[in-house]
């Protein structure tokens, strides 16, 4: 093996997509035919080097300081195409395939990252599979550094997680793969390369797999792939969390050098996790401290890091993940108010502070105190506190809460005020974003159309999508949520608490990038948020129309959150906001209102452990929002994107009078764990919106009638799986109209 030390210094991950979003345009100009392929290849490269170059200039200037986390659209696609567990990792239009589908093939499953905003793409995998290696892949991303004169770190994900992520777990492949890495870290080493970093976070989230059989797996693949003689030096990462229970297996395996995660976020859940590590990390192997958390956007602590550090001894300094789940920069950023932006470090303010952390109080004065009069000015400033937030939070009940009455009461007053027919029909609350509205939000923003203007345009197109629902036939209306750029970010804006940054773009998957707000102090509504449209919309039709609100636990999901409060205060108060805009709605004539809560899975947390308190929290939030509504008052709520039979009691918990709920995709497999204890009416969603097909009036009825086997017909509805903003009218029409032909068709059989 080779005697290049570890960097002092480094990094787990940088954003792959560039600070103009380089690669985004990059493969949407390929996909869509405007660039060849050559022109796409040389395209991202240059972007690659450039990234190098950009990560040198900061300072990581060590030999193999900068990791080579390279992916054109995933890096779990990108390990399994290496490694061969999935075939077709030489071909480019191949990997596309893989990635986004053809015409004749569904692509591969995508999911959560971990419990991040990030989603992979899912190997598909067979036992008894062919596994066959392409090292090329990774000795090119190499070679071509080399080229531009950087001495790069080669990454891959590691064996058993990949496994482990796989669809089915198929754990009799182990040997077969773990040869396969065998086999390219040869390559590697064949190359020159001196370090690979190899990421193993399954060992940090609670899965399927019981501990012990992890714990196993890395203990056999591990001994395998460090027994072998021609391999680089093995750097191989946790982030995500604390190593828990695999911590001593892989302390005993003595790779050349470990990560582990030691951001606050991960030692406020597991406190003696500084303890554990020194206990169970052999000194012969190189401790790394990902001690600058790589998730959140709140500048380090740069003397209470320090203390780690000392405890640790002698190390190397991380991130406790990669960056990639950051923005680039805050030189990005004119528009932040100037305290809460001292407050942040994105991913170059983060490797600044990483260096400093190396470099030590005497080297690195000037970051060290900059940093202290951050903690003091944050501590201090009035902005984050609220007192009048405080005083309404202090007049909530402690524990859950519970709306009055229950809801079999409830439903027979809404039957009442409401007199909907049997199977009601309803979407899920937007329209298809056309070219117009978007053109005329951003014209708004630049100020070229005025705020008469905006608001002209804006109901010119909800009338347009009222008509058209009622001229289809569906009971209960939405205003299409033309107003809104991202059902997070339109409430942020308009929330006390929040701030919104102009180009903090994070890639969410592929080419697609989201603006994370960030919630830096106590939340709170100092106006109505929704009304203006939702009346406007309910003065067009005689039929009930939708107010429509996300909800909290859905809000801070897709926000960068506070580090200076348990995330159920934060809950709380956008669920005391929230409630306030209940009351106005119902005040202005709404009577049925619909609060999202798509990522309520989303935030679970990878310990079993953690688990039910988040649900008690979680729950306990959306509870706030309804908890004062009137009887009548129909509350509905929607959860998409994940499978929720893990968590259909917390569902069942939310206590809404309505629950749709994504199955189109499953063919209505979440019924299965409907039971007596889930009360509220249903909407299992019969149109997979994520597709531009458009479903046959048959197969809409076969749906619903798969659902009246478990549902009972009183409580059924009928819509589509989720939100109707990425499709085209095209599609969107005859769906509906098929939509309610088969709702008919099935009343009428019965
Ligand atoms: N009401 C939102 C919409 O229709 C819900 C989106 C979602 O669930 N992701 O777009
Ligand atoms: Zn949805």
């Amino acid at each position: 093996m080779s005697t290049v030390a570890f960097p002092t210094t480094t990094i787990e991950g940088y954003p792959r997509i560039g600070a103009q979003r380089e690669l985004k345009r990059a493969l949407e100009s390929y996909w869509s035919g405007q660039i060849d392929a050559d022109t796409f290849r040389s395209t991202t490269r240059a972007l690659r080097i450039d990234t190098y170059n950009h990560l040198r200039d900061l300072g990581l200037s060590e030999p193999y300081a900068i990791p080579a986390d390279v992916a054109l659209y995933d890096h779990v696609l990108e390990t399994a195409l290496t490694v061969g567990l999935v075939a077709g990792g030489t071909d480019l239009d191949e990997e596309f395939a893989l990635a986004r589908g053809t015409a004749t093939r569904v692509p591969l499953e995508m999911t959560k990252w971990f419990d991040t905003n990030y989603h992979y793409l899912v190997p598909e995998v067979a036992a008894g599979q062919e596994i066959t290696p392409v090292p090329d892949r990774i000795v090119r991303i190499v070679e071509e550094a080399r080229e531009a004169g950087h001495q790069v770190r080669p990454y891959l994900v590691g064996p058993v997680t990949l496994l482990a992520l796989s669809k089915p777990v198929e754990w009799s492949l182990l040997p077969a793969l773990v040869d396969a890495y065998a086999q390219v870290f040869a390559a590697l080493r064949q190359a020159g390369v001196e370090w690979v970093q190899v990421a193993e976070p399954i060992v940090v989230a609670d899965v399927d797999t019981p501990d012990a059989d992890i714990a196993r797996y890395l203990g056999e693949a591990w001994s395998t792939l460090l027994g072998a003689d021609a391999r680089p030096n093995v750097y191989l990462t946790t982030p995500y969390g604390a190593a828990d229970a695999a911590l001593p297996v892989l302390g005993e395996l003595k790779p050349e050098a470990l990560h582990v995660d030691l951001s606050p976020w991960t030692l406020q859940a597991t406190p003696d996790y500084v303890e554990q590590v020194r206990t169970h990390v052999a000194p012969e192997t190189h401790l790394v401290a990902g001690l600058i958390d790589g998730r959140n956007v709140w500048a380090a602590d740069l003397a209470e890091r320090t203390e780690i550090l000392t405890t640790l001894g002698a190390t190397s300094v991380t991130t406790s993940t990669s960056l990639q789940h950051v923005p680039h920069t805050l030189k990005a950023e004119r528009n932040l108010p100037v305290d809460v932006a001292t407050w942040l470090a994105f991913a170059d303010e983060k490797i600044a502070e990483a260096l400093a952390l190396s470099a030590g109080p005497q080297d690195a004065e000037v970051a060290f105190a900059a940093s202290a009069r951050v903690a003091r000015t944050r501590a201090e400033s009035p902005l984050r506190h609220d007192e009048a937030v405080a005083k309404r939070l202090g007049t909530l009940p402690a524990g859950q809460v519970q709306r009055q009455p229950l809801f079999a009461e409830r439903q027979q007053a809404q039957r009442e005020a409401l007199n909907l027919p049997s199977l009601p029909t309803t979407t899920i609350g937007s329209f298809p974003q056309t070219p117009e509205i978007r053109q005329a939000r951003a014209a708004h923003r630049n100020g070229t159309l005025s705020d008469a203007q905006y608001k002209e345009a804006l109901q010119q197109e909800i009338k347009q999508v009222i008509e058209l629902q009622e001229e289809i036939g569906i009971d209960v209306l939405v205003h299409g949520e033309a107003e809104r750029n991202d059902m997070v970010q339109y409430f942020a804006e308009l929330l006390d608490g929040f701030v919104v940054t102009e180009n903090g773009w994070v890639q969410s998957y592929g080419s697609r990038c989201t603006r994370p707000p960030i919630v830096y102090g106590d939340v709170s509504r100092p106006a109505p948020m929704t009304v203006e449209w939702a009346t406007y919309a309910q003065s067009l039709s005689n039929k009930p129309v939708k107010g429509m609100l996300t909800g909290p636990v859905t809000i801070l999901a897709w926000s960068f959150k506070r580090d200076d409060v348990p995330l159920s205060v934060s809950a709380d108060q956008i669920g005391a906001a929230l409630a306030d805009e209940v009351r106005d709605l119902e005040e202005a004539g709404i009577s049925i209102i619909q609060i999202d809560e798509p990522a309520l899975r989303e935030l679970l947390p990878l310990r079993a452990k953690d688990r039910p308190s988040y649900l008690d929290w979680a729950v306990r939030s959306f509870r706030l929002v309804a908890v004062d509504a009137k009887p009548t008052t129909q509350i509905h709520t929607h959860l998409c994107y994940s499978e929720f039979g893990q968590i259909i009691d917390a569902v069942a918990g939310l206590d809404a009078d309505v629950t749709s709920i994504e199955a189109a995709r499953s063919r209505m497999e979440l019924l299965a764990d409907i039971d007596e204890t889930f009360h509220s009416e249903i909407g299992p969603g019969v149109w997979d919106i994520h597709s531009p097909r458009v479903p046959s009036v048959e197969e809409i009825v076969e749906l619903l009638q798969a659902a009246l086997r478990h549902v009972p017909a009183e409580h059924l509805w009928v819509n589509p799986d989720c939100g109707l903003k990425t499709r085209k009218y095209e599609e969107v029409e005859p769906s509906l109209r098929n939509l309610v032909a088969a709702r008919d068709a099935v009343l009428a059989q019965r």
